[in-house]
């Protein structure tokens, strides 16, 4: 019989028992222009997003705030450059954790972001880990030790 997440120690979970799969998380394309991006950013209610390359490896993540930096010019939004320019030209540098890495990993890393990359060995993207999921995890827990 599997072990669900729930029978699992908190020393036996794995950042794949937590993260949110590739199908379900919105992302860009590295060459997709800053207007795509900002609709799926509305769209979802996400302030960021991770951005991947062709072939599915992870590349960066994009926030509404860098392509309103990008757009806001001396004296007006300068509403042009969102087709003007691409999500690699601005996109942020995003901290990534392996698949297979422990629970524990997987915290330290959401410590300075409200969600970080999850890849393969190849460095696939494979999903995302949320502070929200680590919390909910601290949560359940606290309440029964
Ligand atoms: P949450 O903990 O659910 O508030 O998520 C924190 C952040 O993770 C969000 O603001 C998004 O940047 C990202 N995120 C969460 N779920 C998704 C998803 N399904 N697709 C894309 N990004 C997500």
């Amino acid at each position: 019989m599997s072990m669900t997440r729930e029978d699992k120690q908190l020393e036996e979970i794995m950042v794949a028992d937590l993260m949110i799969p590739s199908e379900k998380v919105a992302h860009v394309q590295l060459n997709n222009p800053l207007e795509h991006a900002l609709l799926v950013l509305i769209g979802s209610g996400y302030f960021a997003v991770p951005v991947l390359d062709e072939s599915n490896k992870l590349a960066g993540s994009i926030s509404k705030t860098v392509i309103l930096d990008q757009i806001l010019g001396n004296e007006r939004y300068e509403v042009e450059r969102l087709s003007q320019l691409k999500v690699h030209e601005v996109m942020d540098k995003i901290v990534s954790v392996p698949h297979d890495a422990p629970l524990i990993d997987g915290l330290k890393a959401v410590i300075d972001e409200p969600f970080v990359c999850v890849v393969d060995e190849p460095g696939y993207f494979v999903g995302i880990l949320t502070r929200r999921a680590i919390l909910k995890v601290l949560k359940r827990e606290y309440y029964r030790r």
